[in-house]
C-alpha cells in the first residue's frame, strides 16, 4: 500500500483560520471495502465553505469533527475498486478530502473525462463552482437580454463563470473585484465594465458602469458592498444570495442597513445552494462544457504546490489572495 498524508482538524478557529487549526498525518492509504473505491487525488479544490466546515454552528451541512481528515473535493484517478461502476484508471471527482489516497463510496463518485477539458477544470467552471454560476443566475437571477448583471468576487471561480453566461445570454455585465490587475482581467473576459473596490468610491464607480441601474446582483461577498448595490437595484430586481465571504472569518455578523430597498424597489432576494439543483447537474455539466470546448468560457486557476500548503492556501482565499480558481496540485 502506497503511504497517505492527510490533513486533520486540530481545532477549531475563533476568528480567523490559522495554520494551526489543522495537524498533517501519514499513515498507509486505506483499503476500499465493498462499494467503495480507492481514490489516488492529483487535484485539491479549495473553496470558501470550507470555513463554514470549521464551525460548530448549525449550516447546511454538518462540519468536520475534531482529528477528522478535511473535507474537500478531489479530482483523480481510481486506483482500487471495489464498486461494479469503476475501474482502476478512471478519472473521477471525489468528496476525498485533504488527504492524497481516500476510499470513497462508488455512488459519490462522478466519472469525468480528462480528454476533453484539463481534469482540474472538473473541480472548477466544470464542476461545483460553474454549476453555482450556472443554476444560480439561470434559475434565481434569470437575466433578460440587455438587463444589466452585476457580480460580486468576479475574477473568482463562480464570478468568471456568472459573468461569461450572463454576456453569452445578452445581457450588460459589471464585475466587481479587489485591485487593477484582478479587473484588468475580468475585463479581458469580456465583461462590460469591473470596478474595483478597493479603490474610490464604489457607489460613484459603480453608478457610471451601469447607467440604467442593476436588474440582477450576483452576490458572493456580502458586507458592505451588498448595502451599495441596494442603492443601485432596479424596480422588480433580482439578488442571488450565493455566498457573503466577508463575513465568513468574523465573529459578529454585518449588519445589513439598506434593507429597505427591498421593500421599495419589490427586489427579489433568494438564497441558494448548489446541491438544491443536483438531479439537473447533467443539463449544467453539458452546457458549460460545450462552451469550454467552443472556447467561449475562459478560466483562471491558482495553483498550489503540494499538499502541505493546503492550509495556507485556504487561509489565503479567505483574503483574497487567489486569482483565480484555488487548487491544489498534489501529485
Ligand atoms: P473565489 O474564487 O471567488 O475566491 C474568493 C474571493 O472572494 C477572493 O478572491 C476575493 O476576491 C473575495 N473576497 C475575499 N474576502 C473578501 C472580502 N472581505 N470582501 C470582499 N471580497 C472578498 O471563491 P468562489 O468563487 O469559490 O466562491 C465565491 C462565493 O460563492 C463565496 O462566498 C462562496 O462561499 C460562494 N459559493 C456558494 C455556493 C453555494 O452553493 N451557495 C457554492 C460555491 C461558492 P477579491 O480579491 O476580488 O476581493
Amino acid at each position: 500500500m502506497p503511504q497517505n498524508k492527510a490533513w486533520t482538524l486540530a481545532s477549531f478557529p475563533a476568528g480567523a483560520v490559522t495554520e494551526s487549526n489543522f495537524k498533517l498525518i501519514e499513515s498507509p492509504a486505506p483499503s476500499p471495502k465493498e462499494g467503495e473505491v480507492l481514490v489516488k487525488s492529483l487535484w485539491l479544490s479549495l473553496d470558501p465553505y470550507m470555513r463554514g466546515r470549521l464551525s460548530q454552528q448549525k449550516s447546511y451541512v454538518k462540519g468536520v469533527e475534531l482529528g477528522e481528515v478535511m473535507t474537500g473535493e478531489t479530482a483523480g484517478e481510481v486506483v482500487e475498486s471495489r464498486h461494479p461502476r469503476f475501474k482502476p484508471g478512471d478519472t473521477v471527482t471525489a468528496p476525498a478530502g485533504w488527504q492524497l489516497y481516500g476510499c470513497v463510496k462508488g455512488e459519490m463518485l462522478t466519472r469525468v473525462d480528462a480528454s476533453r477539458a484539463p481534469l482540474s477544470y472538473y473541480l472548477g467552471c466544470l464542476g461545483m463552482p460553474g454549476r453555482t454560476a450556472y443554476f444560480g443566475l439561470k434559475e434565481i437571477g434569470a437575466p433578460k437580454p440587455g438587463e444589466t448583471v452585476v457580480v460580486s468576487a468576479a475574477s473568482g471561480a463562480v464570478g468568471m463563470v456568472v459573468g461569461q453566461l450572463a454576456k453569452a445570454w445578452g445581457c450588460r455585465v459589471v464585475g466587481i473585484a479587489g485591485g487593477k490587475e484582478k479587473c484588468d482581467y475580468v475585463r479581458s473576459l469580456g465583461f462590460d465594465a469591473c470596478v474595483d473596490y478597493k479603490s474610490g468610491d464604489l457607489y460613484v464607480s459603480l453608478k457610471e458602469a451601469c447607467p440604467k441601474g442593476v436588474d440582477v446582483y450576483f452576490e458572493n461577498v456580502g458586507g458592505p458592498i451588498l448595502d451599495t448595490l441596494l442603492r443601485l437595484m432596479n424596480l422588480r430586481s433580482r439578488i442571488i444570495v450565493c455566498g457573503l465571504i466577508s463575513d465568513y472569518n468574523s465573529t459578529e455578523s454585518y449588519g445589513v442597513k439598506m434593507f429597505r430597498s427591498i421593500l421599495v424597489n419589490r427586489i427579489k432576494v433568494q438564497g441558494m445552494i448548489v446541491f438544491d439543483w443536483q438531479e439537473r447537474y447533467p443539463e449544467a455539466n453539458q452546457a458549460l462544457l460545450e462552451l469550454v470546448a467552443a472556447g467561449k468560457l475562459k478560466y483562471r486557476e491558482s495553483i498550489l504546490e503540494g499538499l502541505e500548503r493546503a492550509p495556507r492556501g485556504l487561509i489565503g482565499l479567505l483574503k483574497g489572495e487567489n486569482f483565480g480558481k484555488q487548487l491544489v496540485k498534489l501529485a
